[in-house]
């Protein structure tokens, strides 16, 4: 039988869980850890699943049809998988990015066909981001009132208010990992950018079994901007979701899910993922570092001896070259 994908599409999700006996060994771990490895996307991030739900939730509303461009404000995963299912679908697409993003991504971004914009060179949001001392989420308002409002043949993505979003790990990521798994799944750790995975994979794994624990990764407090330290080193797509006013947690975040809150330092999350690339020959990016700190700290309290712990881990560690994440001598 021929095996031949005909989209990018069909190649989306169903990646692989990879137990990582080498590093359990070597922490001498007593509950297993399994990684769910996103970075076998099409894309090489968990992002390729809302970009492809996202705009194909958007066709069936019909809400985005031929001819239209796609408009996103990220240049991060989520940026590349559209520009990428964009034009596999033969969309144009534009992103909205801020200026402090790297070239890769502008180059990544332009080489699929999209059209990348810096923030500050649309006039209206420049005087935003200038009355408001460069405020992403003001800037983002006015670009949706007051530009994007007054254009025809767009379809503005926006995954932090998009269903399709938290949907699409619902019925994908959960069903996955208790697929791969016979059920057998005790603890879910993941982070919070948007909210999409932990909020869609937590519900559908607790549908399943409601004693399943979900755990969200917070950013510990030295890796978040505050007055002393304005310019930490943070963990990319990862954002604090306690502690911050409401309006800043996106509505693709469901607070109701989780069960507990583990703080990450961005240090941290560099070194687990810089030992699981010499321990077990993974390159991960540092939200997944993130995850396996917060995965191995599970695991090694007395109370989840025996329990399996499944972390997802979103993006490759490819995209970080450019980084701290694997400059050894960067130690905080
Ligand atoms: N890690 C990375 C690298 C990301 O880009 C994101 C998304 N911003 C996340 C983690 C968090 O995923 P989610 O948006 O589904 O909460």
């Amino acid at each position: 039988m021929a095996n031949i994908n005909t989209s990018i599409a069909e190649l989306v999700g169903k990646t692989p869980l990879l137990e990582l006996t080498n590093y359990e060994k070597n922490h001498n771990l007593k509950a297993k850890i399994l990684v769910k490895l996103e970075y076998f996307n099409p894309n090489q991030s968990v992002k390729d699943r809302i970009a492809l739900a996202m705009i194909e939730d958007a066709e069936k509303k019909g809400l985005l049809k031929p001819g239209y461009t796609v408009v996103e404000t990220t240049s991060g995963n989520t940026g590349i998988g559209l520009a990428a299912i964009a034009a596999a679908k033969g969309y144009k697409f534009r992103v909205y990015i801020q200026d402090n993003v790297s070239q890769e991504r502008f180059q990544v971004i332009r080489a699929f066909g999209g059209e990348p914009i810096k923030l500050s060179t649309v006039p209206v949001i420049a005087e935003v981001l200038e009355e408001t001392n460069g405020d992403f989420v003001a800037a983002i308002g006015a670009l949706r009132e007051k530009v994007l409002a007054k254009e025809e043949n767009i379809f503005f993505v926006d995954q932090t208010a998009n269903p399709a979003n938290p949907g699409v790990h619902e019925a994908t990521t959960g069903p996955e990992i208790w697929n791969d798994t016979d059920g057998n799944v005790d603890i879910l750790v993941a982070n919070v950018g948007t909210g999409g995975t932990v909020s869609g994979t937590g519900k559908f794994l607790k549908s399943k079994n409601p004693d399943i624990k979900v755990v969200a990764i917070q950013p510990g407090p030295n890796s978040i901007p505050s007055e002393a330290n304005p310019e930490p080193e943070e963990i990319t797509g990862v954002h604090p979701f306690e502690g911050v006013p409401a309006e800043r947690v996106p509505s693709t975040m469901d607070l109701n899910v989780y069960d507990e809150k583990v703080e990450v330092e961005t240090i941290e999350a560099f070194r687990a993922a810089r030992e699981v690339a010499k321990s077990d020959g993974i390159l991960i990016g540092t939200s997944s570092g993130a995850a396996i700190h917060a995965a191995t700290r599970l695991a090694e309290r007395p109370e989840n001896e025996g329990k399996t712990i499944v972390a997802i881990l979103p993006d490759t560690g490819l995209r970080y070259l450019s980084t701290n994440l694997f400059n050894e001598e960067y130690q905080g």
